[in-house]
């Protein structure tokens, strides 16, 4: 562009002093100036307009013959309209095969824009949504799905965790919903029909609630005779026997504790939605639950409440008290003769969500087990745990009792120093005392 304006330059340059030498020549110096003034102003107009004429078409011809800048002008434009002719054209090809690949899988997929209107949907959204391919785009998504765990899905944007709900046209049929956004403006819905793993699992819940409750009969019987065994004279003077019963009276009511969470487990698992929300006063929970700590720790740790008295909680109080008191068992559990023990449970709230948070100086957890102990069963030590007792439950008690008030579980832990376990609830579930 540079080269090309030079050259420009020195033709009118040339042009220029020859028009004066021959003006000068033949006596016309001032006439040979104004015109050759006026027929470059004119030419320059002339190309001007020939421009103008091409860029305001924007169709894909060539540029129209003009001279020096005027042609490496057009030329440049007409190289920058190829190029992103050629973007627009891959963009499209690998939407249009996006398109393509999510139009024949078996789970549904939809687009939506910022607005939450439906965008684009493949055919299985239609057998698995009701959508129409068709009609229903540009309509909001909400409106087209009427499933009320959906729609608070959908309205809260955290889409971290999957959501699983009941399908609005038949209750045997269950659907897994992932969202994900989608560029700066839109989402992306994958919709999956979850009913077959649906029912293994609900059969494994019956399974596993059956069988306990069955169990639950004969170990209370052979409880209380051995209860009665202990104490009988038959045994009191045959130190081995004794010591056998005992540890068999001791065995049969760990094995009724380990009944009674697998029970408690089922009922809070089975039960999908909160069946009714009563405010629970957390602040007197966190004080009776700090009572029965402070008996069962003794002088091996203290334990300190910081509670906002006002702030009540919308959940189901019964379930509400297992969690934490598992939480706060924990804790004197796992800091029992470990330091000097400091157990602390607060209750608070910021401007985003509200936290029940219990703080010990215990043994703390490996980093590598976190992910996994709120699995059924599952120990970070299973030598820490025989000593201790213990279900191995407690956890996976938990973290039921937060899905079922859509609430999370947060854990740091350092081992040898401590571990916090948070539960962290969202606002809407939060009232203030009246
Ligand atoms: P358990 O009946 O074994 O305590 P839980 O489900 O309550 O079962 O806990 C699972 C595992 O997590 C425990 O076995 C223990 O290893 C670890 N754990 C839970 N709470 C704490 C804690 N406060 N400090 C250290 N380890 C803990």
């Amino acid at each position: 562009m540079q080269s090309e304006g030079k050259d420009e330059l020195k033709i009118v340059l040339v042009l220029f002093i020859s028009t004066l030498m021959l003006g000068w020549a033949f006596g016309y110096f001032v006439f040979a100036l104004i015109a050759f003034l006026i027929i470059y102003i004119v030419w320059t107009i002339q190309q001007f307009f020939i421009a103008e004429d091409w860029i305001s078409k924007n169709d894909n011809s060539p540029p129209p013959i003009v001279f020096g800048l005027w042609r490496k002008a057009l030329d440049e434009i007409y190289y920058l309209r190829c190029e992103g002719q050629e973007e627009q054209f891959k963009l499209r090809s690998t939407v249009s095969f996006l398109q393509d690949s999510f139009a024949s899988i078996a789970d549904a997929v939809v687009m939506v824009d910022w607005h939450g209107n439906i965008q684009w949907c493949n055919y299985s959204a239609e057998y698995l949504l009701g959508l129409d391919p068709v009609k229903s785009l540009g309509i909001p998504l909400t409106s087209q799905i009427a499933i009320p765990e959906f729609i608070r899905y959908f309205n809260t944007g955290d889409y971290r965790s999957p959501l699983e709900a009941a399908s609005a046209d038949s209750k045997d049929t269950h659907l897994q919903f992932q969202m994900t956004y989608l560029g700066i403006s839109g989402r992306l819905i994958f919709v999956r029909d979850f009913s077959h793993t649906h029912r293994l699992q609900e059969i494994r819940k019956d399974f596993v609630g059956n069988v306990s409750h069955e169990l639950r009969t004969p170990l209370t019987v052979i409880m209380g005779y051995l209860e009665s065994m202990v104490d009988s004279d038959v045994f009191v003077n045959n130190p081995l026997w004794q010591q056998a019963v005992s540890r068999m009276a001791q065995q049969a009511s760990r094995m009724e504790e380990l009944i009674g969470d697998l029970l408690k487990l089922t009922r809070i698992e089975t039960m999908a939605e909160l069946s009714e929300s009563t405010s629970v006063d957390i602040n007197a929970l966190l004080g009776r639950i700090a009572e029965q700590s402070r008996i069962i720790a003794g002088d091996d740790c203290s334990i300190d409440v910081d509670s906002d008295k006002n702030l009540m909680l919308l959940g189901d109080s019964e379930q509400l008290r297992s969690a934490f008191e598992n939480l706060v068992f924990n804790a004197v559990k796992y800091s029992k003769g470990h330091n000097k023990g400091n157990i602390q449970l607060k209750w608070f709230s910021d401007s985003r969500y509200a936290y029940f948070s219990v703080t010990d100086s215990g043994i703390g957890i490996d980093a590598k087990h976190i992910p996994r102990i709120t699995e059924r069963f599952y120990r970070a030590d299973e030598s820490r745990s025989t000593n201790t007792g213990g279900t191995g439950l407690g956890l996976s008690i938990v973290k039921h009792v937060l899905i079922n008030h859509q609430a999370e579980l947060v854990v740091d832990s350092v081992i040898g120093e401590g571990s916090c376990f948070t539960c962290v609830f969202s606002l809407q579930r939060t009232q203030q005392k009246t």
